[in-house]
């Protein structure tokens, strides 16, 4: 995957793919668009076994844009992004916790600076991790003196990770992390200490718009809809993507995973008992059925996303009438 270059199209056009030589030379590093990123998402899940589908690198695409993106050191960002780029190393984001999902501000892993500052001790658990199991690195929510921070935490002494059994499979690697006093070099913290919020939410979109192209079931409205969004995604920079998309993207999401929910519930209607056995004719069905599910509630779930998409709507556009 490395060497097609399909680990750097996970993450989407930028400059990470500038001078990557993708698919044996099928497009230029520096062409690649979301129309391509859109195909990649797409493609990935035709292997019709979800687990393997977020096992495959999940963690990476949700996780190495934070790196790239906030790091307060170029050498230091180079190396991380030479190593997991190269398939060496592996990526996770590891934010929410038992008592916080939807609710990010209310994680309590906390930070706490040594006294000659050059450190940060950490302490504290965290929940559901895709790829969390087989990482080597963390990026990870904590609680810093006055708000929400960063870290990119190696895998070392105090950072134990378990796998989660989810009803889809562990290849997908879940997994419960536990922090007992890890220490954390202060130059891994990503963006500015307490404001931390910014660096999780700025991939949310990416996120949320992968998630639907990789649900929508042979559905002409959902992919017509998708594609409305993309080609509005190519001709927007990142921070204009944000303001106008990032409602449309969320109401996108939820409406794809409602229309999961018929699909999948119909599809075992028809097809009987063969969509029971994960085998034969129906194995796709029965897999399906079985986690459609991760698509509605990772990376925002349907109520959060409608109540994001409305907001965002009464805000941007309030002449607007319905
Ligand atoms: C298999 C799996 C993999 C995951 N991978 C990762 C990962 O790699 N990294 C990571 O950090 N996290 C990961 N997560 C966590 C995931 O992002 C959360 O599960 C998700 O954000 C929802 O949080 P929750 O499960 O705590 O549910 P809750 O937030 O408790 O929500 C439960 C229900 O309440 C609703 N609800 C909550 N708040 C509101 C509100 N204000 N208004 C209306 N309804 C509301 C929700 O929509 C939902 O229906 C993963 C989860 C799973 C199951």
């Amino acid at each position: 995957m490395s060497k097609k270059g399909i680990l750097h199209m996970r993450l989407g056009p930028g400059k990470h793919m500038h001078g990557v030589d993708l698919m044996d030379g099928a497009v230029k590093g520096e062409d690649f668009d979301y129309f391509h990123d859109l195909i990649v998402g797409q493609e990935m899940t035709r292997a019709n076994a979800r687990g393997f589908q977020d096992g495959n690198m999940a963690g990476m695409t949700i996780s190495l844009t934070a790196v790239l993106q906030f790091a307060n050191d170029e050498e230091w960002k180079n190396k991380i992004a030479k190593e997991v780029f190269s398939g060496e190393k592996k990526i996770c984001l590891a934010i929410t916790e038992a008592f916080a999902g939807s609710d990010v501000a209310g994680i309590r892993t906390t930070a706490e600076k040594t006294a000659d500052g050059k450190h940060y001790i950490v302490n504290g658990t965290k929940k559901w991790i895709t790829n969390g199991v087989f990482c080597d690195y963390f990026v990870t929510g904590v609680k810093t003196e006055k708000g929400l921070s960063v870290l990119l935490i190696k895998r070392q002494e105090g950072l134990e990770t378990s796998a989660i059994k989810t009803s889809y499979s562990p290849a997908a690697g879940t997994a419960y992390v536990t922090f007992d006093n890890v220490k954390v070099p202060v130059e891994n913290l990503l963006g500015k200490e307490n404001k931390g919020l910014q660096v999780i939410l700025s991939n949310f979109n990416h996120e949320r718009w992968m998630m639907a192209g990789a649900v929508i079931p042979h559905c002409e409205a959902n992919q017509a809809w998708i594609e409305n969004i993309t080609y509005q995604m190519t001709l927007m920079p990142y921070a204009q993507q944000a303001t106008h998309l990032a409602g449309p993207i969320g109401l996108l999401k939820m409406f794809s995973t409602r229309s999961a929910h018929e699909i999948a519930d119909e599809a075992v209607q028809v097809f009987g008992g063969r969509a029971l056995t994960r085998t034969g004719m129906g194995a796709t069905i029965e897999m399906f059925h079985r986690t459609y599910k991760f698509d509605a509630i990772l990376g925002g779930a349907e109520e959060i996303l409608g109540d994001l998409g409305v907001r965002q709507a009464m805000k941007n556009m309030p002449k607007s009438m319905l």
